[in-house]
């Protein structure tokens, strides 16, 4: 089966673009009537060498945020700092600017086969200034939790609920949905979307 990469980036995306469509859950993509996920439920989070340590306890936190929830079987497991290239899930910084990315403060690439997610790879841009306050500034600033969090939603196979038309008010407090606050726990409708898919 061909596989194909998503690029997923922690994007506003202007006003203007809202599809004016009845407002559903979360979002998911489906493939030939298959939603789109791992063939299993659990993942080891694997930090390269660019992750500071100082950032393990954060990460470690927002794992568990996706663990546990009710109607899901989803389970990050404890976070390694062993990688290969045959990891299916690495956490890497990188120079995004270095890399002709956009100036986000994440991206997660899911390489797919068929309907289901077979490699992850997450990356924080070192371009921004990273803190663990909650600040979220579009261009310079960012704060682990909340991106970290978020980008592991996009792993698991969660996609930004604008996505999928105009949002609903779980949708629009949800940490899919990148609108550059402070967000250090799952919602309602994250969960609701963990449990659709695991
Ligand atoms: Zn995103």
């Amino acid at each position: 089966m061909k596989s194909r990469t998503w690029i997923l980036g922690l994007v506003l995306v202007v006003a203007s673009a809202l599809i004016p469509s009845p407002a559903t859950a979360f979002c998911i993509q489906a493939t030939g009537g298959n939603n789109v996920r791992w063939a299993g439920s659990t993942l080891i989070p694997r930090k390269a060498s660019t992750v500071p340590t100082g950032w393990d306890s954060t990460v470690n936190n927002a794992r568990i945020d996706w663990n546990g929830i009710a109607g899901s079987t989803w389970s990050y497991s404890t976070p390694s700092r062993t990688v290969t290239t045959s990891s299916a899930y690495v956490i890497s910084n990188v120079d995004f600017s270095a890399n002709g990315w956009q100036n986000v403060p994440g991206y997660t690439i899911l390489t797919i086969s068929g309907s289901q997610i077979t490699k992850a790879r997450q990356y924080q841009n070192t371009d921004y200034s990273w803190n663990f306050s909650g600040t979220m500034v579009s261009g310079s600033q960012a704060d682990v939790h909340t991106v970290v969090m978020h980008e592991m939603g996009h792993i698991l196979g969660l996609l930004h609920p604008l996505y999928c038309g105009t949002m609903t008010a779980a949708e629009q407090a949800a940490a899919m949905n990148p609108d550059w606050t402070k967000k250090w726990d799952t919602n309602s409708d994250d969960e609701a979307g963990a449990a659709t898919l695991y």
